[in-house]
């Protein structure tokens, strides 16, 4: 068997019909930048998280900027995230020349442990950025309250997450700022890169509908400094058409899991767990294994596919030595990042896949 980690060919397959009519649509009229596709995905994204407003934009990483931009994240200013997790969540913030602190996660959910973010708090925290990792959601009412009781902005990493919710809010509608990623192997892709921003906030959403277009207020006045951060015609095309079936998707990849967890639940492997009142779409099926390598490489013989979400912390990055970690500051992450590794996981997996994979595990 060969197995398929994402399946991008399969879901391309199945809407293709659609898909190519709406992009030849886009080529047609020649409305590459900003056009009516644009305004559509934004009212449907509104209507599938329930957040006021939908900002797109040019990926999950400019989405993280345009919110730190628009809560006017300066130099200096700290902002609390977590170090398990894709190198973009802290990268903007450094970007920005602020600075990222780390806080270690929870063992279970591999998210930020709200527990261990009060003590990292000083007066130059601006912001505490969770990030729903593999497309399950923070404990958002720990954090909420944190950051009410230090006059703190939540901004939202939910790149990995979009459709997922907790207390029956889609994580896009909770935090200040909410972000999500339409890069194509997340949950819901497009065909290239992409990315939104959500938010309830009036005043935030018109500054970073300007911000994306050089803090533009009208043509050629410029009222903050901005960025080039449109999503593509083309890309809000393609997006119009998979948000309609994303939710029928996102069922089967629960399914998936369910299927996951049934089969291996006898093996010596830490399964993944969702947390209460919170639902996950996903993104990636993450087990921890001792004898990684090893495990992997009997997989790839079998035509099975595997990955590492993610292979090192973000404060052993090199790219990160001028913040002074060390090894054993985080010590949860240190060991998550040694042991997780992501099963193939897609809507179209079938039962004989799902078997034949867990077979080998
Ligand atoms: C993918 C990802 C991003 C960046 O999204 P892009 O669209 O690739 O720029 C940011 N944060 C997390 C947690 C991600 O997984």
């Amino acid at each position: 068997m060969k197995i398929d980690f994402a399946n991008l060919q399969k879901q391309h397959q199945l809407y293709k019909e659609e898909i190519e009519v709406a992009v030849l649509d886009v080529m047609h009229q020649c409305n590459f930048i900003m056009g009516e596709p644009i305004k559509t995905l934004e009212a449907n994204l509104q209507n599938f998280t329930g957040a006021k407003h939908a900002i797109t934009c040019s990926s999950g990483t400019d989405a993280l900027l345009l919110a730190m931009m628009a809560l006017d994240i300066e130099p200096g200013d700290e902002i609390i995230t977590t170090p398990f997790t894709f190198i973009a969540t802290a990268e903007t913030i450094a970007f920005l020349k602020a600075k990222p602190v780390f806080v270690d996660i929870d063992e279970k959910t591999y998210n930020i442990d709200p527990t261990k973010i009060e003590a990292k708090i000083t007066n130059k925290t601006k912001a505490i950025m969770p990030v729903s990792l593999y497309g399950q959601p923070t404990d958002m009412d720990a954090i909420q309250t944190i950051a009410d009781k230090h006059n703190l902005k939540v901004i939202i990493d939910g790149a990995q997450s979009f459709g997922s919710t907790y207390k029956g809010q889609t994580d896009s509608n909770l935090g200040d700022i909410s972000t999500t990623s339409f890069f194509p192997a997340k949950p819901l892709g497009c065909y290239g890169d992409g990315g939104a921003v959500f938010t309830n906030d009036e005043a935030l959403a018109d500054k970073m509908r300007s911000l994306r277009v050089h803090g533009q207020s009208k043509r050629y006045h410029h009222q903050y400094i901005g960025m080039g951060g449109r999503l593509d015609t083309i890309q809000a095309a393609v997006l119009n058409v998979k948000l309609k079936y994303y939710a029928k998707d996102f069922k089967r990849r629960e399914e998936v899991a369910v299927k996951y967890t049934q089969a291996l639940q006898d093996k010596t492997l830490t399964l993944p767990t969702v947390a209460e009142n919170t639902t996950s779409v996903w993104a990636q099926y993450s087990i921890r294994v001792k004898n990684r390598d090893t495990v992997q490489l009997k997989l790839k013989e079998k035509g099975i596919p595997t990955a590492v979400h993610y292979p090192m912390p973000l404060h052993l990055q090199e790219c990160f030595g001028y913040l002074g970690y060390h090894k054993g500051d985080f010590p949860i992450s240190e060991i998550v990042s040694k042991e997780i590794m992501s099963l193939p996981m897609n809507p179209y997996l079938t039962d004989d896949e799902i078997a034949y994979i867990c077979h080998y595990l």
